[in-house]
């Protein structure tokens, strides 16, 4: 087994529009990195581009690595990469350890973490926030949640992929502080669209309003990164998935019905965003929820 941090063999399954620049990013860090996604051509091609290994299962990895990375779209799949047909977990050598990295649910992650545990293998969860750009980049914000030991035996790997690391608690709980910031992300997204329409109702132009606004206390990374970006220009592709912001305020509104927290602006957030995915469809980017508030307002942001 590899001892010296800067050179453990890392695997890394999901490759998606994060999974992608993260697994890149660990890769250029020094690190040997063996890659999993359900999408064959696409692990083909990341592992190309890696001076990489493309596994043709989860457990394929297990016998290779001694930290696996976990980038995936919900904790269903998580379970299922882990402990399904060709799963990692009957494969990891013990005292391997796991970070959970994709957004997922407090509960689900620490039962697995315990199931994890039972077999000798150590798991933490570290979200992420800052979109594509900043997974390109190597300057996410992460939160972690585990054994402090963990923390810092994970550390020079969450390093390569973000510049903010906060420990935030116990397993599971950066998974609640990730669905609570992407609660607080969504709702500045949709109160700042609202405005807008208001305003090009009034005959004020929206380019103008979001330069007003981000001068002003009105400014938040909607209006600074989304609105001129991919919604004024109408290109949508921001890069994050509305079924994927959709499952993250369901995961919010979890943490607040667990913790029996009264919350009327999370539960409308919540039902707007739905009701954006049930009338719009699913497999969009966030940024079209616009489309939605658009709809109901009666008015296009053009
Ligand atoms: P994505 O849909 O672009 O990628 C998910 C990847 O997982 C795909 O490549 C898919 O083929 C793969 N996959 C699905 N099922 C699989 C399985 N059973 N085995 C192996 N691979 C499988 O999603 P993303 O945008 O990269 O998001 C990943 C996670 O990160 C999600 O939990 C999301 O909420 C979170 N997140 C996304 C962003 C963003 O800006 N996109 C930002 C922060 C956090």
């Amino acid at each position: 087994m590899t001892t010296q941090a800067s050179a453990a063999r890392i695997g890394f399954i999901g490759l998606g529009a994060m999974g992608e620049p993260m697994a890149m990013q660990v890769a250029k860090g020094g690190h040997p990195v063996m890659l999993f996604d359900a999408d064959r051509a696409r692990t083909d091609r990341i592992a190309r581009d890696s001076a990489g290994i493309a596994a043709g299962t989860p457990a394929d990895i297990g016998p290779w690595a001694d930290i696996v990375v976990t980038m995936l779209p919900d904790s269903k799949i998580v379970e299922k990469v882990l402990f399904g047909d060709d799963g990692l977990a009957a494969s990891l050598r013990a005292g391997s350890l796991v970070i959970e990295m994709s957004s997922g649910v407090p509960d689900a992650t620490r039962a697995l973490a315990v199931r994890l545990g039972e077999a000798g293998l150590a798991m933490i969860d570290a979200p992420v926030s800052g979109g594509v750009t900043r997974a390109r980049s190597g300057d996410l914000a992460i939160m972690v949640g585990g054994d402090p030991a963990m923390v810092e035996r994970a550390r020079p790997v969450l390093e390569l992929m973000g510049s903010s690391l906060v420990h935030v608690g116990g397993i599971g709980s950066a998974h609640a502080m990730k669905a609570l910031n992407n609660l607080v992300s969504a709702g500045g997204f949709l109160i700042g669209i609202e405005a807008l329409l208001i305003g090009s109702r009034y005959g004020l132009s929206p380019e103008i309003m979001v330069d007003v606004l981000n001068a002003s206390t009105g400014m938040n990374n909607s209006t600074q990164k989304k609105f001129k970006q991919f919604v004024l220009s109408r290109k949508f592709d921001a890069g994050f998935g509305l079924d994927l912001m959709v499952k993250d305020l369901g995961i919010a509104l979890g943490v607040a019905t667990a913790t029996d927290t009264t919350t009327p602006f999370s539960s409308l957030c919540h039902e707007l965003w739905s009701a954006a995915q049930k009338t719009l469809g699913r497999g969009l980017d966030h940024t079209e929820v616009a489309r939605f508030s658009e709809m109901i307002a009666g008015t296009e942001l053009k």
